[in-house]
């Protein structure tokens, strides 16, 4: 078979997602320009490290596998079961990691120890993964499990975290989130390694300080690990609404800004999407859009703001899947995503 040529100049996100449905579908592709805007273009530790998941996972030729690598080729053959101890080297995220390893794992039983970042710059917190991602994919019939063993922060990584997969019940459910619904709780899980307790426990008390004007219910997860592999902060706020909807926002803790200041821009951050009164915030709708390319029929969601990854995700979706996306808004503004999913099912291949 050919392999279908994806252009991934616009990020690691488009590999990523070429990567995870290539080995969904047994359909190889040929990645090219891989990162080739980033100040370190290619493949860094996170992408390399799913692209050896996938690997093993679908027992694939692969050319191109190495460090900084600017074009892959991946030939995937039938996903299989596995056990993995998979280690990422650095604090690449492990949030990110997964978005590769979820399009397998809808038709293999994979059990994953992984060890990377939890907690790391633009990139899922693993919080986010098990509280807003994956309740919604599991909505759609995915049997994903994320467990947290240990937060890893930058630079030291070490964070280890366990993936199991079930088979999926195919072809995945359509979505509608158009409606947000009313406030009914906030969440908050503040977390500090390697730091005094107290470190955490002032970002949780600002940001429950700031988010009083809502006067709703807020419950706090304040928890710190004083001998850790890694050491630092973080927050993630979670607004759950009465429609199942959750929006979120987080921040990380970095040397010389204070706690306070994490607790703060988090919280900010969250009234800021709770104002905008949209169903999906911009990160859960670039990491909806392939789910919804492979589910059946009609799905809809609608976001804050229609970022460049959501875009680029339905670009790739569209080109793998032959799906066709519309998108209303412009980017960076308020929009609504439609598409008619494709249905995907093993025997459809
Ligand atoms: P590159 O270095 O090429 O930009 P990358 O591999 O680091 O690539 P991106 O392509 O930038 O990653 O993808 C980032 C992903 O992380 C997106 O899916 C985005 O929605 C998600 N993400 C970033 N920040 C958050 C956050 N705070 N909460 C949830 N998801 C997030």
């Amino acid at each position: 078979m050919v392999p279908i040529v994806v252009d991934a100049s616009a990020g690691g996100q488009v590999f990523r997602t070429a990567i995870g449905l290539s080995a969904l579908l047994q359909k190889p592709v040929e990645i090219r320009h891989i990162r080739q805007k980033r100040p370190r273009p290619g493949l860094q530790a996170q992408h390399l490290t799913a692209l050896k998941t996938l690997q093993q996972i679908c027992n694939s030729r692969v050319k191109g596998l190495f460090k900084e690598s600017p074009e892959v080729v991946f030939f995937p053959q039938k996903p299989v079961s596995t056990r993995l101890v998979v280690n990422i080297g650095t604090a690449g995220s492990i949030g990110l990691l997964l978005q590769s390893v979820f399009f397998p794992s809808l038709v293999s039983e994979n059990r994953l120890r992984v060890i990377g970042g939890t907690n790391v710059p633009f990139a899922p917190p693993i919080e986010f993964v098990q509280n807003v991602l994956l309740p919604e994919l599991k909505a759609m019939n995915c049997r994903f499990e994320v467990a947290l063993n240990c937060h890893g922060f930058f630079p030291k990584g070490k964070g280890r975290v366990s993936f199991v997969s079930k088979k999926t019940k195919l072809p995945l459910k359509s979505i509608c989130f158009t409606e947000l619904g009313t406030l009914e709780s906030i969440e908050c899980f503040s977390v500090c390694a390697s730091l005094p307790r107290e470190v955490a426990e002032r970002q949780s008390k600002i940001a429950e300080k700031i988010l009083q004007e809502l006067s709703t219910d807020f419950v706090s997860h304040v928890s710190c690990k004083e001998n850790s592999f890694s050491c630092g902060s973080s927050i993630v706020l979670l607004a759950r609404f009465s429609t199942g909807r959750v929006l979120s926002a987080s921040a990380i803790g970095k040397k010389g800004f204070p706690a306070e200041e994490v607790g703060k821009k988090a919280a900010y951050h969250l009234l800021k999407k709770i104002r905008a009164e949209r169903a999906v915030d911009e990160h859960l709708a670039d990491q909806l859009v392939p789910f919804m390319a492979l589910a059946k029929g009609p799905s809809t969601i609608e976001t804050a703001v229609l970022s460049e990854h959501t875009l680029n995700n339905i670009k790739v979706c569209e080109q793998l899947l032959g799906v066709k996306f519309e998108v209303s808004g412009e980017k960076n503004n308020s929009s609504e995503i439609f598409v008619e999913g494709m249905g995907f099912k093993e025997a459809s291949k």
